[in-house]
């Protein structure tokens, strides 16, 4: 039996920091998780290169049942705090489109500066240890296959359900349901949406475009990189409406979100009466998607023959092609866990469950879920901060 003040499950983004936060303050920290890396997922974040955070952090990026939670924890420790902490390790860092903060280098640095801060903190990290049980007495108990540890704290940072693959598992809103907290309907998020029928038939011919679009659903609106997958629509645009979108929506694409269409085809259809529709809007998207729009959508007269009706048909299609997506790809490469422990089981300052003393539940194992741009990341890093302060 090996005694502590605190054991943290989880040695993701947020169990590290909770640790390494908790450790420096001088207190007994021992990380226990089941597979055998630290980190996982921080290792491929970002393409490699880890989106680490974002300059626009701000509670309206986030959703939660109770959109005022996020508050407290994003003020203690900001951003710009993690940003510091980036500078102290000699982490060269770059901005691109959106705020969004990217390594120079490898996501490794990421992973390594917070292991380094574990190490200052003592922090006792063990691997590889697949958890057989969990109980609380006085005490809070965990047995895995490789001993048992107990600490009068306890701190959940098993994450979400996304990508079982990397070792995503469910332990934390099972763990919570056992301790009598509310757990919030889960789905997956920040995932490529699937069409079905004659939809798929023709995306799945456009496969491999990308390019960039403005994708909405109510008032909901992102611009970012639309792709046409072998399934269905992909691309940081299609992650951002996946968040908001529910089963049976229709999302709407601006193809050209510059441009309002029909003064663009109406010029056209004066300035090039003698082109054919394909050849003009071949001229303004990608040919492959112009040829794959107007041969299963439109007619494809020349412009000096386009009707009226036809124009704002082509417009319509341009700036406001509505699609119903048949469902998303799932967990199995969803980025994040929609959904979750119930945000008012916690206190937004310590991350503590209201009804278990010494309980805490930390990144995206609660129900808080961020924008894709490293939104995901700070709230792991600030809700493990937090905890780590309070444990
Ligand atoms: P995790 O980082 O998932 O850590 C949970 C840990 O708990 C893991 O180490 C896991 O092994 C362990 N664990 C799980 N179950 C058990 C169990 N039963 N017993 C013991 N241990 C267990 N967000 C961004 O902000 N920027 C990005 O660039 C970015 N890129 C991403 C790319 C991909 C492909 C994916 C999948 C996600 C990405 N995210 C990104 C989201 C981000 O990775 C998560 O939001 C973040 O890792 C959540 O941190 P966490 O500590 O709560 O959970």
């Amino acid at each position: 039996m090996f005694e502590t003040e605190i054991i943290v499950i989880g040695a993701g983004a947020a169990g590290l920091m909770c640790a390494a936060a908790a450790g420096q303050r001088g207190r007994r920290v021992v990380v226990v998780d089941h597979v055998g890396q630290a980190g996982s997922k921080i290792l491929i974040s970002g393409g490699g290169r880890c989106n680490f955070t974002n300059l626009g952090v701000a509670p309206d990026r986030y959703l939660s049942a109770n959109p005022h939670f996020v508050k407290s924890a994003l003020k203690q420790f900001s951003q710009t705090d993690f940003i510091d902490m980036v500078r102290r390790h000699r982490i060269a860092f770059h901005e691109r489109r959106w705020g969004k903060l990217f390594c120079d280098g490898s996501a490794r640095a990421i992973l390594d500066m917070l292991l380094d801060e574990c190490a200052v903190g003592r922090v006792d990290i063990r691997l590889g240890h697949r958890v057989t049980g969990l109980s609380k007495s006085d005490r809070f108990r965990l047995d895995t296959d490789r001993g048992s540890f107990v600490a009068p704290r306890l701190v959940l940072a098993t994450g979400g359900l996304s990508i079982p693959k990397m070792g995503a598992t469910g332990f934390a809103l099972d763990a919570a349901r056992r301790f009598g907290l509310a757990v919030t309907e889960t789905r997956p998020g920040l995932v490529p949406l699937r069409f079905g029928g004659d939809e798929l038939a023709w995306l799945r011919a456009l496969s491999g475009i990308s390019l960039e679009a403005e994708i909405s659903l109510g008032k909901r609106r992102f611009r970012e990189a639309l792709l046409f997958t072998h399934r269905g629509l992909s691309g940081p645009a299609i992650l951002q409406i996946s968040n908001y979108w529910r089963s049976g929506q229709a999302i709407s694409v601006n193809l050209l979100p510059d441009d309002d269409a029909i003064a663009v085809l109406a010029e056209r259809k004066a300035s090039r009466p003698k082109a054919e529709l394909k050849t003009i809007l071949s001229e303004l998207l990608p040919a492959r998607l112009a040829h794959g729009l107007v041969d299963s959508h439109l007619p494809n007269p020349t412009m000096a023959n386009l009707s009226k009706g036809q124009l704002a048909q082509a417009a319509a299609l341009l700036n406001g092609w509505t699609l119903v997506p048949t469902g998303s790809e799932g967990y199995g490469i969803a980025e994040v866990t929609l959904g979750g422990i119930d945000t008012d089981e916690l206190s937004s300052k310590t991350l503590e469950a209201k009804k278990v003393p010494g309980l805490h539940v930390v990144g995206e194992a609660v129900d808080v879920t961020g924008w894709l741009g490293g939104y995901n990341f700070q709230w792991a890093w600030s809700s493990g901060w937090c905890a780590g302060q309070a444990v």
